[in-house]
C-alpha cells in the first residue's frame, strides 16, 4: 500500500473509509483494534482537514471508549464533539450512528430514558431511508437488539420479543455472526428465567459456536460464563466450572472491567446454587468492584440482589438487609415511576410515529405508481401518434417517389439504356420494400392496442388463410393439412395473422416440389399446444430464438423476400394471449413451430 504522504485527497478519503469500515466490522467483537483504526483514520482526516471525516473518526474513537474502555462519560463527550463537527447531508447520514453510540453509553450507565430516546432516534432515521446499505442495516439491528435488552430489563419481559426477532432477522440477512450470536444469548437468558435450562443451553451453544467462528473473545467470555452457570443449574458442576475457567482465560486476554465483572457475578450465582455462600460473596464483591469502577448501574443492581441472597444463606441477616436495601435503592434509581412512565410513553410515541412513517412511505409509493402510469400513458400516446405519422406521412412521400419515377420513365423521349432501366428498378424495389416495412411495423404496433376477446373457431381461421394464400398454394403446389382444431378466446384478426404468417413462411422457406404444412394440436393442462410443421429448409439451432426478434432474417432479400417482422408479430400475439412460442427441427428436415394458447375455462355450474 502506498504511504499516505504521497496520496491525493480522493485516495486519502478512500483510505479513511476503508479503515472505518474495518472498524465497524469489529464492533460486535469489542476489539481493541478499533482504537488503532480510528486514530489512524483521524490522523488522515486531519491531514486533509476535512471536518466531517474528523468528526466521524472521533465518533469511532468514542465507540472504543464505550465498548472496550467502559468510560461512558468520555465516550458521550467525544461523540457529541465529533457529531458537532459534521455538517449537512454528511451529518444526516451519520446521525443514526451517533445516536446508537450515545444510546449505548446511557444504557450502560442505567439512564434508560436517554438510552431509549437515542436508540429510537437511530431506528427512526434508518427506517425512514428509502434504501439502506450494509452498515446502516447493521446499526438498525444493533438498535433493535439494544432496545429489546432495555425494555426486557425494564420489566416488560418478553413483550418486546418483536425487537429481538427484528434484530435477529437483520443480522442473519447481512451475515453479522456476532450479532446473531448475541440474539441467541438473549433467547438463552429468557429461557433461563423460565427455568428452562435445556433450551437456555441450546441457545447458548449456538451463540458460542458463532462467536468461536468469529474468534470474538469478548463474546466468548460472556457466553462461557453463561454456559457455566446453566450447567451448574443443570447439575453438571464440573462441566460448569470448566466453562468458568474458559471465561476467566478470555477475561485475562481482554482486560475489560465489564467482562471480569460478568464472569465473577455468574460464578457467584453458581456458588449460591451449591450453597457455598462465602465463595459466592467473594465473587460478588469482585464483580461489584469492577461494576462500580465503570458505573454499570443495571448490573450492579442484580449483583446487590445476589449478594443479599448469599448473606441470607450464611445467616448474616444484617449484611443481607444492607444489600437488599442497596438493591431496592438501585431499582429506584433505574425505575422510578417517573422514569418507567417516560420509557413507556416514549415507546408509544415511537410506535405511533413509525406507523405514521409507514403510511407516509405508502402514500409516496402510490404517488410514484400514479406518476409511472401517467408517463406510460403519455408514451403510449406518443407511440400511437408515431404510428399515425408512419402510416400517413411516411407512406405519402413514398408513393410520390414511385409514381414520379414511373412518370419520369414514361415522359422520357429517348428509350432508357439497360443501366438506366436497372436504376429505375432499384428505386421502385426500394420504395416497395419500404411500403412493406411500414405496413408490417404498423401491424406489429397495432397488436398492443385494444384487442377483442371473442370465441374464435380456428378451423375457420385456417380456411381463411388457405383462401388468402390460394395463388401461392397453387403456384407452389403446396398442401395444407389440418386436424380438427378447437375454438379459443382470442382476437380474430390476431389469430388470422398468426396462422397466416406461420403457414406462408412454411411455404416460402421451402424448396421441395410439394411444400407440405401440417397443423395439429394437443391439450396440456390448461393450455392447447398447436404445431405448424413444414418440410422446408429448416432453421439452424443457433437461430431458434433470434428469429422471433424484429428485423432478424437469415436470408438476403434476393433469396427470400420479407421484412423480418412476421415472427415478431406472431410472438407478440401469443405473448399477449398468455402463451409461448418456439421452433424446433423436424425429423427428416423442415421446422415445427409450436405455440400455446389457454384452454377456455368452463364456468362451474351453480348448485
Ligand atoms: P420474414 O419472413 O419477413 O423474413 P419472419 O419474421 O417471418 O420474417 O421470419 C424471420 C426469419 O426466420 C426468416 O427470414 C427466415 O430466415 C426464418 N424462418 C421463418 N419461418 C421459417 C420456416 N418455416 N422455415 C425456415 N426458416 C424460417
Amino acid at each position: 500500500m502506498p504511504t499516505s504522504g504521497r496520496l491525493n485527497r480522493k485516495q486519502i478519503e478512500a483510505e479513511i473509509s476503508g479503515l472505518l469500515h474495518t472498524s465497524w466490522d469489529l464492533v460486535s467483537k469489542r476489539n481493541s483494534e478499533i482504537a488503532e483504526l480510528s486514530s489512524k483514520a483521524l490522523a488522515l482526516a486531519e491531514q486533509i482537514n476535512d471536518n466531517n471525516l474528523k468528526g466521524l473518526c472521533i465518533l469511532e474513537g468514542a465507540l472504543y471508549q464505550c465498548l472496550v474502555k467502559s468510560d461512558y462519560h468520555l465516550s458521550i463527550k467525544m461523540s457529541d464533539e465529533g457529531y458537532a463537527m459534521m455538517k449537512g447531508e454528511f451529518k444526516k447520514r451519520y446521525a443514526p450512528y451517533y445516536h446508537l453510540n450515545v444510546g449505548r453509553n446511557y444504557h450502560f450507565m442505567g439512564d434508560h430514558v436517554s438510552a431509549q430516546h437515542n436508540y429510537l432516534e437511530c431506528v427512526k432515521c434508518i427506517e425512514s431511508m428509502s434504501e439502506q446499505n450494509q452498515f446502516e442495516l447493521k446499526w438498525l439491528a444493533h438498535a433493535y437488539y439494544n432496545l429489546y435488552i432495555l425494555f426486557n430489563f425494564s420489566g416488560a419481559e418478553f413483550a418486546q420479543a418483536e425487537y429481538l426477532q427484528k434484530a435477529l432477522t437483520i443480522y442473519k440477512q447481512i451475515g453479522d455472526v456476532g450479532g446473531e450470536g448475541n440474539c441467541y444469548n438473549s433467547y438463552a437468558v429468557y429461557y433461563f428465567r423460565l427455568n428452562n435450562y435445556t433450551q437456555a443451553y441450546e441457545n447458548l451453544q449456538r451463540a458460542y459456536a458463532l462467536a468461536e467462528q468469529e474468534q470474538a473473545t469478548s463474546l466468548l467470555s460472556i457466553y462461557s460464563a453463561n454456559i457455566g452457570l446453566v450447567k451448574v443449574k443443570m447439575g453438571e458442576v464440573e462441566t460448569g466450572f470448566t466453562f468458568f475457567d474458559k471465561a476467566q482465560h478470555y477475561d485475562l486476554e481482554l482486560d475489560s472491567p465489564y467482562h471480569h465483572a460478568h464472569t465473577q457475578n455468574q460464578m457467584g450465582e453458581a456458588f449460591i446454587i451449591l450453597e457455598r455462600y462465602e465463595e459466592a460473596i467473594e465473587r460478588f464483591a469482585k464483580a461489584l468492584q469492577y461494576f462500580e469502577s465503570i458505573g454499570v448501574k443495571r448490573s450492579m443492581s442484580n449483583t446487590y440482589e445476589q449478594m443479599a441472597k448469599a448473606y441470607a444463606g450464611l445467616g448474616n441477616h444484617e449484611r443481607a438487609y444492607h444489600y437488599q436495601q442497596a438493591y431496592a435503592q438501585s431499582l429506584k434509581d433505574v425505575f422510578s415511576d417517573e422514569k418507567t412512565f417516560a420509557v413507556a410513553k416514549a415507546r408509544n410515541d415511537f410506535e405511533l410515529e413509525m406507523r405514521d412513517q409507514e403510511a407516509r412511505k405508502l402514500r409516496l409509493k402510490n404517488k410514484q405508481i400514479e406518476q409511472y402510469a401517467r408517463q406510460l400513458e403519455m408514451s403510449n400516446d406518443e407511440l400511437r401518434q408515431f404510428a399515425h405519422v408512419a402510416s400517413h406521412d411516411l407512406r405519402e412521400p413514398l408513393r410520390m417517389v414511385s409514381s414520379y419515377v414511373q412518370l419520369l420513365q414514361r415522359s422520357m423521349d429517348i428509350p432508357l439504356t439497360g443501366d438506366q432501366q436497372e436504376f429505375m428498378r432499384y428505386i421502385l424495389q426500394g420504395t416497395h420494400t419500404m411500403q412493406n416495412l411500414i405496413s408490417d411495423l404498423l401491424a406489429l404496433a397495432a397488436i398492443s392496442n385494444v384487442r377483442n376477446s371473442e370465441l374464435v373457431d380456428l378451423n375457420i381461421i385456417v380456411q381463411q388463410v388457405k383462401s388468402n394464400l390460394q395463388p401461392v398454394i397453387e403456384e407452389r403446389n403446396a398442401v395444407i393439412k389440418s386436424t380438427l382444431l378447437p375454438a379459443v378466446i382470442a382476437d380474430e384478426t390476431h389469430m388470422l395473422q398468426l396462422f397466416l404468417n406461420l403457414i406462408s413462411n412454411g411455404i416460402k422457406y421451402n424448396t421441395s416440389t410439394q411444400p407440405l404444412i401440417e397443423i395439429s394440436f394437443a391439450t396440456s393442462g390448461r393450455y392447447y399446444q398447436f404445431s405448424v410443421a413444414d418440410n422446408g429448409i429448416g432453421i439452424p439451432a443457433e437461430y431458434k430464438e433470434k428469429i422471433f426478434l424484429i428485423f432478424q432474417r437469415l436470408h438476403s432479400k434476393e433469396e427470400y423476400s420479407g421484412t423480418g417482422i412476421g415472427l415478431a408479430i406472431c410472438k407478440k400475439i401469443v405473448d399477449q394471449a398468455g402463451g409461448t412460442i418456439k421452433v424446433s427441427s423436424r425429423k427428416g428436415g423442415g421446422s415445427i413451430f409450436t405455440f400455446t394458447l389457454p384452454v377456455i375455462e368452463h364456468q362451474p355450474e351453480s348448485v
